[in-house]
């Protein structure tokens, strides 16, 4: 079991004992280097898979004199990090005094460079779209952030793409978590890579977003590849055309480490969020399902928090210790599942201890108001 002696002491001294102080020391972690796998998918290029019906579709209502904004409203543009419309993004970078534009081509989850490989692909649309995003928010830079870690992928990138520099982010996974702070003091606002592509095409072309650029990957199919595909095409439909293995046991959609596992492949559609799909072929025979106590989900969750107890109080139920342990701090980053040697589903477990400690809450809120009611 990992030693929590010094912490558990400091909850029965007495103090309301709070994950939260050993968190905020731990925000400086740097998290850890995955194996990334991106290849051959990350030179391959893009190929698009999209249905006659969803290409190319012009924007309804377009007005002469819309802005920048109103554009990506009316374009449906949806942030590939967020799952939020890059209106209401840009809109808050507007009103927020935005100084500089990110474009996240981040990709620092393995096998996943669906971001990456559009801004190396489509440079010129990734370059356009960043000038109106600063155009838009009145910003005065821009900066491209890539992940430093490429494993073995042949790809080089130079200094500026299209001639917007190019940060080599070298924090471990997930690097977005090291640039919170940084990104405050600078002011800057963060956008994903596609979503500033679909925002050129929004303004020049005049077509609604109906694609998203996801990369298939795994040892379950026979490539890997990045496609540019349209939002009706379900996992099954995708993952076959890349061979599809009878032997996959498991298909993530989303991303690798923050993905969800689905087992109907053919009515699961992409989504403006989707990332990867990923199908694996995994072994469960050689996975030992109880936990061994090493505490390695411990010393790698990137915002100090205990995997191991959160996943103890989940199992048991146990909502007021889970509001002690910060559950709420989780980023469902997938670091403690990646690195657990018997490959139990922490993240998934903690994910769903949050739901239900919302639901806990509410029902402990409502059964008080009600008690107060009838005294
Ligand atoms: S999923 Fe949550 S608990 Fe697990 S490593 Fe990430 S932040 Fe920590
Ligand atoms: S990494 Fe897995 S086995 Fe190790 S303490 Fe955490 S939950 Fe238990």
């Amino acid at each position: 079991m990992p030693d929590f002696s010094n912490r558990l002491l400091a909850r029965f001294a007495g103090q309301r004992f709070s994950y939260r102080w050993y968190s905020d020391i731990q925000l400086a972690r740097q998290g850890i280097v995955l194996e990334q796998n991106k290849e051959p998918a990350l030179s391959g290029g893009i190929q698009r898979i999209c249905s006659r019906t969803l290409d190319h579709v012009p924007i309804d209502d377009l007005q002469e004199g819309d802005d920048i904004v109103t554009i990506a409203r009316k374009a449906g543009i949806i942030d590939e990090n967020t799952g939020r419309p890059l209106y209401l993004l840009l809109d808050r970078a507007r009103n927020s005094g935005c100084r500089i534009i990110i474009a996240d081509a981040l990709d620092d989850e393995p096998y996943i460079s669906s971001q990456l490989a559009p801004a190396l692909e489509m440079t010129d649309q990734l370059v356009r779209g960043i000038e109106l995003a600063k155009e838009a928010v009145g910003a005065e830079s821009a900066r491209i952030e890539i992940y430093k870690e490429l494993g073995d992928s042949p790809v080089t990138i130079g200094e500026n793409l299209g001639g917007v520099p190019v940060d080599r982010v070298g924090a471990g996974y997930p690097a977005d978590n090291s640039l919170i702070q940084k990104h405050r003091e600078e002011k800057a606002s963060v956008f994903g890579a596609c979503a500033l592509i679909h925002l050129a095409r929004a303004v020049d072309e005049k077509i609604a977003q109906t694609t998203v650029f996801v990369t298939v990957a795994g040892d379950g199919v026979t490539t890997s590849a990045n496609l540019e595909v349209s939002i009706d095409k379900t996992a099954g439909e995708l993952l076959r055309q890349f061979g599809l293995s009878d032997e996959t046991s498991r298909v993530v959609i989303g991303g690798s480490m923050r993905g969800v596992t689905i087992t109907d492949l053919d009515s699961t559609r992409v989504t403006a969020q989707t990332r990867g799909i990923l199908a694996m072929r995994e072994v469960f025979k050689d996975y030992n399902y109880t936990c061994i106590g090493c505490g390695k989900c411990d010393d790698v969750c990137p915002v100090g928090l205990s995997p191991y107890y959160l996943y103890k109080f989940v199992q048991a139920g146990r909502y007021s210790m889970l509001e002690d342990f910060d559950i709420d701090l989780c980023i469902g980053c997938g670091t403690c599942s990646y690195v657990c040697p018997a490959k139990l589903k922490i993240a998934s477990e903690i994910t769903r201890g949050k739901m239900e400690l919302v639901q806990y809450m509410n029902a402990k809120k409502e059964k008080e108001q009600n008690e107060e009611v009838r005294a």
